[in-house]
């Protein structure tokens, strides 16, 4: 599903992130950039070494901030590496924080000129956000910026599976305009 605004695309997709031919794939990280299980481990597995290495040289990453390194192996020119909240209720600013990730990545992305950005779905997996609450805040986040701002022009989220694909179309009716096409692919 693809829907277009003032300043570039959204498209919604299911499949694997790694797989991205885009100038940044998002990574959701923990803080501490030492790879893990879900999303991290499979860039990390496909990206090789190189991204460990780079990682490990920036130390870390801030919870809603986001850091970019190279891409290793990966079609992508930049792995930008965003951390998520961890859930714990709710009442700890992760509504913000989350929101944040989006922010700050859109940011990078304007700053290195990266025209074409691929999100996963940031928190929802072992960090245990709910998800119906996260793909509003992140569909939020990104449609304010295609209606006004740019780069990047294309942005991407790829959800790994049809749970995940399904809140995120159903959290994007509400940003759209009466009338909005909503392209089906
Ligand atoms: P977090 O720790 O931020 O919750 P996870 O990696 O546990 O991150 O999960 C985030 C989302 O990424 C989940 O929806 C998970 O299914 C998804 N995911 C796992 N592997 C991939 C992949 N290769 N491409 C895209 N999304 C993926």
């Amino acid at each position: 599903m693809k829907v277009n605004f003032e300043h570039g695309c959204l498209e919604l997709l299911r499949g694997d992130i790694c797989q991205e031919k885009v100038d940044a794939i998002v990574n959701a990280a923990n803080a501490a950039l030492a790879g893990g299980g879900g999303v991290d481990g499979a860039i990390h597995a496909a990206a090789g070494p190189t991204l460990m290495e780079e990682c490990r040289l920036l130390g870390g990453c801030p919870t809603g901030e986001t850091v970019a390194t190279g891409a290793g192996r990966l079609a992508a020119k930049w792995v930008f590496h965003t951390v998520g909240p961890i859930w714990q209720g709710g009442d700890s600013g992760e509504s913000k924080l989350l929101a944040s990730c989006y922010q700050t990545a859109l940011a990078l992305a304007g700053q290195l000129g990266a025209e074409s950005i691929a999100f996963p779905s940031v928190a929802t997996g072992v960090y245990r956000f709910p998800l119906a609450a996260a793909a509003a805040i992140a569909l939020g986040v990104i449609t304010r910026h295609l209606k006004t701002n740019s780069p990047p022009f294309r942005i991407r989220m790829v959800l790994f599976d049809p749970t995940t694909l399904a809140a995120y179309q159903n959290a994007l009716g509400q940003f759209l305009d009466p009338g909005q096409a909503i392209v089906i692919n």
